[in-house]
């Protein structure tokens, strides 16, 4: 099976002052098509900035990226900009709404960007709502809805362009116990209903029994790479 991501050799500092922190200490990973993998590890081990640097917001120090055949880290920044627009969708734990939209507004501001308008934009908004079970809920500003809600409604914007790839950074971290489950389940069916590649970066273990592949980072290396069955 080819990969979705392919990366090789990823090392990435920060530095303050005179300290230099070394976050990521030479990561190799392939990320399979049609899956749910999730990133675990402790607070600070380099999750996000591994998430980051995958799809194509951090540029690493040293390695290479693959993404769907395209070497991320040798295009021109604005040409990384159109692959990420074209290829990739975003869920962050902070939900990322509009506050004076609604559900449905949402989506089409979005629509809108890409140029799609009118009746096709509507008809395809109301779709990726359906898809995360609130078309019921789509006159609803943010301030109307739950946070499972919220995120739902996040993850319906980010697949509305119909990405081959989505990243979630702690999608579920803002929500209970319950929501979050709801939520990442439906980050596991689109993955499978979809093809879509899913990446998450989580750290309530409870919901890893839903992932395909459970990838455990600590102290900027991976240290286990399971499915769990
Ligand atoms: P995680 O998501 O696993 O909690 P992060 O990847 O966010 O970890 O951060 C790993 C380490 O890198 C932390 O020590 C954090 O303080 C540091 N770090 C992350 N981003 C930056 C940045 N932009 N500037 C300086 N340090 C950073
Ligand atoms: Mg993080």
């Amino acid at each position: 099976m080819n990969s979705t991501i392919s990366a090789l050799e990823l090392h990435r500092s920060f530095t303050s002052g005179k300290t230099v922190t070394r976050v990521l200490r030479g990561i190799d990973v392939d990320v399979c098509p049609g899956e749910l993998t999730l990133i675990i590890g402790p607070s600070g081990s380099g999750k996000s900035t591994l998430l980051a640097i995958l799809s194509g917001l951090l540029r690493p120090d040293r390695g290479t990226v693959r993404v769907l055949d395209t070497d991320l880290w040798t295009l021109s920044p604005p040409r990384l900009d159109a692959f990420r627009l074209a290829h990739m969708g975003f869920v962050f734990q902070g939900f990322n709404l509009f506050p004076s939209l609604t559900a449905l507004e949402q989506l089409l501001v979005l629509l809108r960007y890409r140029g799609i308008t009118g009746r096709a934009a509507s008809a395809r908004a109301e779709r990726a709502l359906e898809e995360v079970g609130l078309a019921h809920r789509k006159k609803l500003r943010p301030a109307e809805l739950s946070g499972g809600e919220k995120q739902r409604v996040a993850i319906a914007r980010a697949l509305v362009k119909q990405p081959e790839l989505l990243f979630a950074d702690e999608p579920t971290s803002a929500l209970d116990g319950h929501n979050g489950q709801i939520v990442i389940e439906l980050l596991h069916r689109i993955a499978r209903e979809h093809r879509t590649t899913v990446l998450g970066v989580t750290h309530d273990g409870r919901l890893l029994k839903h992932a395909d592949r459970v990838i455990n980072v600590e102290d900027g290396i991976i240290v286990s790479d399971e499915r769990p069955s």
